[in-house]
């Protein structure tokens, strides 16, 4: 179809490779940079070109980069636009082209290449930037009310906390123009979605957080496929896109459920499942194994969150009748049955990438197992200590962080089987658990300085505190002794 996923990448491809831009293979999920985590963006493999510490082969460039960003997995599922893996296209220029061609040709992408009504595109500049919105407003011909001027939040962009940098210019879709032009915010993420942003990078933020001009002025841009193919194939989220659904159909064979008549907690559990198969396959066929520490570690909570998931949805195996309750890899394999056009060395080595997935799993699921045996002392032991003390019987808050730390038993689990058993979870207790572990995840985080991403969520305790959860009885123990 003229707009499923694979075309978008290609017509975006082409069209820049039509004006004089050279097309470049992605780079690696895990990059050579050892300050980086993970690829996060396009430009990351062309940082030592903006910053002049290497020389361009090409003055232009246009790539279909695989992304990691963990600092969204929390948005997954709740926002309609978010995924912990994704493809972004992008056009750059190094030293060559800058703000008005920078801005031409993605409007002309937009409205002739992709047809947009022009009417529905909105546009953000960074406050001072009067030379962006100059362009827009004069030679473009975008109407004053529709290009909002925005903080260095949301349009100065950097790659990190040093590094190349510079004012950005974002494109937003209307979904609802009847709504109107005054009060709009690009911020309301029902009636807008940013799908391009433009960065004029120009300085390089140095240590001590001053902004060095660099010697040549160069273009960064970034457009989300996924967002892109939503608009483009009118569906109500970046899921139900050609490039996801599949993969949360095979997901909801498997729970034995289905997607377009469920409730909306069961479509976002799907959603997550879709979303972090996708990130798990990529980023084993990336070299990225699971483990303990660093991107090893990302992998490891994909999965466990992936598995999880899947429990709480019913998935009760593969359906093939495999004896171990596994289903990851049957989903994966959709997932590489998708890849073709998006990274040549998923088939390549898909056997590896099962291999590994299945074995971890199955790793997991022993683990969950020990726990369930746990939980199941913890209720006998509360019931019996309520009797005696003539109380209301009730799980500790230590109890419960411990199963869903070490054993990773999702509260929701632990409390519906408690209640099962007719006792409590004492919640507020939990609750100072969890708000320990942050302060202590938080202290390691700082004690880390990631030149890229923020990696909140997924890297805690990395890299200078080790998972020491599934062989021992208590991490934080084990942790504090
Ligand atoms: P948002 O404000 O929606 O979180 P962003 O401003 O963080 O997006 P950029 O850093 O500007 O995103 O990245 C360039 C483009 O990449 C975005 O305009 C969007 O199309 C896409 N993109 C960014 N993050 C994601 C994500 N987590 N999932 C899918 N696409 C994304
Ligand atoms: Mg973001
Ligand atoms: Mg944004
Ligand atoms: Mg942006």
């Amino acid at each position: 179809s003229p707009v499923s996923g694979d075309s978008i990448r290609r017509r975006f491809l082409d069209f820049y490779a039509s004006r004089g831009h050279k097309i470049l293979p992605s780079s690696s999920l895990a990059p050579e940079d050892p300050t980086v985590l993970l690829t996060i963006a396009g430009m990351l493999q062309f940082k030592p070109i903006f910053l002049g510490k290497v020389p361009r082969q090409v003055p232009r460039a246009t790539t279909a980069q695989k992304c990691i960003r963990t600092n969204d997995v929390e948005n997954v599922g709740r926002t309609a636009r978010h995924h912990t893996f994704f493809e972004m296209l992008g056009n750059f220029s190094f030293g060559d082209y800058f703000k008005l061609e920078a801005i031409k040709w993605p409007w002309e992408l937009s409205t002739v290449e992709f047809k947009l009504p022009v009417e529905r595109l909105w546009i953000s500049v960074y406050e001072e930037d009067d030379e962006a919105f100059g362009i827009w407003h004069n030679v473009v011909g975008v109407p004053k009310d529709r290009i909002k001027r925005m903080g260095e939040e949301d349009n100065f962009w950097s790659s990190g906390v040093t590094g190349p940098c510079g004012p950005c210019s974002e494109i937003y879709y209307d979904f609802t123009p009847e709504e109107g032009h005054s009060d709009a915010d690009l911020g309301d993420d029902t009636r807008f979605i940013e799908f391009y942003n433009l960065v004029f990078m120009q300085y390089n933020r140095k240590e001590d957080g001053s902004l060095e001009p660099l010697k040549q002025k160069n273009i960064d841009t970034g457009l989300g496929l996924e967002r892109m193919a939503r608009i483009l194939q009118k569906v109500s989220n970046n899921f139900e896109t050609d490039l996801i659904y599949p993969i949360i159909e095979k997901a909801s064979e498997l729970a034995n459920v289905s997607y377009h008549v469920a409730d909306e907690d069961t479509k976002m559990k799907l959603k997550i499942i879709g979303d972090h198969i996708r990130a798990i396959v990529y980023l084993i066929s990336d070299g990225v194994i699971p483990s303990n520490i660093g991107r090893g570690y990302v992998v490891r909570r994909l999965i466990r969150r992936a598995v999880r998931t899947g429990r709480l949805l019913g998935i009760k195996g593969d359906g093939r009748g495999n004896l171990e309750e596994v289903f990851l890899s049957a989903i994966a394999e959709k997932v590489i049955e998708l890849s073709t056009h998006i990274d040549s060395d998923v088939k390549a080595g898909a056997s590896r990438i099962l291999e590994e997935l299945r074995r971890e799993e199955l790793r997991f699921v022993h683990t969950l197992e020990k726990g369930e045996k746990l939980l199941e002392e913890m209720l006998a032991d509360a019931l019996l200590n309520a009797k005696e003390k003539g109380t209301v019987p009730c799980l500790s808050g230590e109890d419960t962080f411990l199963l869903y730390d070490t054993y990773g038993f999702p509260v929701e689990i632990t409390k519906e089987v408690a209640e099962e058993r007719g006792v409590g979870v004492d919640m507020a207790g939990l609750d100072i658990e969890m708000e320990c572990q942050r302060r202590q995840s938080q202290a390691a985080r700082n004690a880390v300085k990631l030149a890229v991403g923020n990696d909140a969520e997924l890297t805690e305790n990395v890299p200078d505190t080790e998972f020491l959860g599934y062989d021992t009885l208590s991490a934080r123990a084990k942790v504090e002794a």
